[in-house]
């Protein structure tokens, strides 16, 4: 239905994000029918992006309550950038979401199908890389949109569920999504489209319903999402792997794990108990120099 801001919430919504889409909201009819929203409930997850005009200080708030980040990459064509994948997982983490990684085009890795040019042997071990973010406790799904391998997994995951999907162009995640329902990806480039034409700052997001249930968040500019409100002091926790080790370092809560003596993380590493490559990854993230 269609309803207003009043009041409070509208003083509040001319600055800030006291309302966004995905929230639950109290809605009163007025004497005159019309309807205006009353209150906001509290948001179990909030997505965030740089907030206009603030030089990327502060954070603005571009959809509420949704469940999860699936990330999509594929095993080849292109191959994943485990940097990219990183900080998806960071903005999960952070923004209160579960994640879900999905290796895509597994075809690509039985020599028997797969395409000239590409090498099945390094896609099968780009396939292990990707599986290994299971040990982290990310599910990891095999999927393969021309094989049909995996889609009911995928389904049943975001069936019921308000999902955002991630991942580099090329991936497969408008097949993804017309294999979960046909007309889906359409739907989401409708949107992309109109912000290629230059409303980027005014298009908002939008939640597409799923005949499954669900919703997918449909969140325009995807790639400006995320780290804008980590206080960099709470990076760390976004690594789940790293969270045994919080605490234990020389200098405590206050090592930023990149060049302190007697870093836990740094000792994990050497240990062989943390990846050195998620190690570098937060310190890429927190040096704001993260890939894009
Ligand atoms: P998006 O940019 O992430 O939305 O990626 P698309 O869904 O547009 O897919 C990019 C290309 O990869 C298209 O040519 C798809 O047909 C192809 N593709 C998608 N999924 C698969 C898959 O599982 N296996 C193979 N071999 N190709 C795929
Ligand atoms: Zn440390």
């Amino acid at each position: 239905m269609e309803a207003v801001l009043r009041g409070r919430l509208k003083r509040e919504q001319r600055t800030g994000d006291a309302v966004v889409v995905g929230d639950r909201v109290l809605v009163d009819r007025q004497e005159d029918g019309k309807h205006t929203i009353e209150g906001v409930e509290p948001r179990r997850t909030e997505l965030a992006r740089r907030a206009p005009g603030s030089g990327g200080r502060r954070a603005k708030v571009v959809v509420a309550n949704v469940d999860q980040l699936v990330a999509v990459f594929a095993l080849a064509r292109p191959a994943p950038r485990l940097r990219l994948l990183d900080r998806f997982l960071v903005v999960a983490e952070s923004s209160g979401m579960e994640a879900v990684i999905v290796a895509n085009k597994t075809d690509l890795a039985d020599p028997a199908r797969a395409a000239a040019g590409i090498d099945p042997e390094e896609a099968r071990a780009t396939q292990a890389g990707l599986e290994g973010y299971a040990a982290l406790g990310y599910q990891v799904l095999r999927t393969s949109v021309t094989e049909g391998e995996g889609l009911e997994e995928l389904r049943a995951r975001v069936c019921g569920r308000v999902t955002v999907f991630a991942g580099p162009s090329g991936a497969g995640k408008s097949s993804l999504l017309n294999a979960l329902q046909p007309g889906l990806a359409l739907r989401t480039a409708e949107v992309s489209e109109a912000v290629g034409k230059g409303r980027h700052t005014t298009v908002s997001s939008r939640l597409i319903p799923l005949d499954c249930g669900g919703y997918v968040a449909d969140t325009p500019g995807l790639r400006e999402l995320g780290l804008w409100g980590v206080e960099p002091g709470d990076l760390d926790q976004c690594f789940p792997e790293f969270r045994p080790y919080l605490g234990q370092c020389r200098f405590s809560r206050s090592c930023t794990h990149t060049h302190e003596p007697d870093c836990a993380i740094a000792g994990a590493v050497e240990a062989g108990r943390v990846s050195g490559a998620r190690l570098e990854s937060y310190r890429k993230l927190l040096a704001g120099d993260d890939a894009r």
